[in-house]
């Protein structure tokens, strides 16, 4: 299985991959999480990429094509989903050629939907926690003690671009750069619409039912 999620920041896409890798086992390659590991070791794609994420704009064909090049590689015999990649039709095409030289394709897009008005606040409210990565958002999924993760006790940190300008930002390089594959894919007839304004289990629910049919 070969899945793309499309989606614009802040419609829920980490989250939801955590549950389709939890109920059908594929590698989470996210692009935005390979970056921030490259910045954490201090690589030179780390700091290559680094102006790029803190001001919103997206990084490079060349840099992420190259970086998630390896990444495929390195998944080659199992499924995968693709989070945040391919951003761009640059990306998309070089995704396809290298997808082709292996006999492989994409078997489906999932484009998460959901309106711009709730983005802001979505993504402004997230905070994670540092040791476990586990996910909550002041209003929609507080810690039970403020600022604190339930599980390990932390104090839970918030992503330097995920403040209300940079954000801004982030939303416009989608619409401009990212939106747009949403008919690249169509025209292969890959997508599939669902409804990221609903409650996070209801977006789970209706995910599983498109890929239990799909995987059964
Ligand atoms: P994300 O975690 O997916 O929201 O990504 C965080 C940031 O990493 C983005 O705002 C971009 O600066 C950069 N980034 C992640 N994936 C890509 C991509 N496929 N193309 C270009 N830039 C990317």
């Amino acid at each position: 299985m070969i899945l793309v999620f499309l989606g614009p920041p802040g419609a829920g896409k980490g989250t939801q991959c955590k549950a389709l890798v939890d109920r059908y086992h594929w590698c989470h390659l996210s692009s935005g999480d390979i970056l921030r590991r490259e910045r954490k070791e201090g690589t030179e794609l780390g700091r290559q990429a680094q102006s790029y994420m803190d001001s919103g704009k997206l990084v490079p064909d060349d840099l992420i094509v190259s970086m998630m090049m390896k990444e495929l590689t390195k998944a080659a015999d199992k499924g995968f989903i693709l989070d945040g990649f391919p951003r761009t039709q640059g990306q998309a095409e070089e995704l396809d050629k290298a997808l082709r030289k292996q006999n492989k394709g994409i078997n489906i897009v999932l484009n998460l939907e959901v309106d711009d008005t709730r983005l802001e606040q979505r993504v402004t409210g997230r905070r994670t926690c540092p040791g476990c990565g586990t996910a909550y958002h002041i209003i929609f999924n507080p810690p039970r003690q403020d600022n604190v993760c339930d599980k390990d006790g932390q104090p839970l940190v918030q992503r330097p671009d995920d403040t209300a300008e940079v954000v801004r930002n982030r939303i416009q390089a989608y619409h401009q750069q990212t939106a747009p594959l949403i008919s690249y894919y169509g025209k292969q007839n890959l997508v599939q619409n669902i409804d990221g304004n609903a409650a996070i289990d209801d977006v789970t629910e209706s995910m599983f039912r498109i890929l239990d049919g799909f995987t059964a």
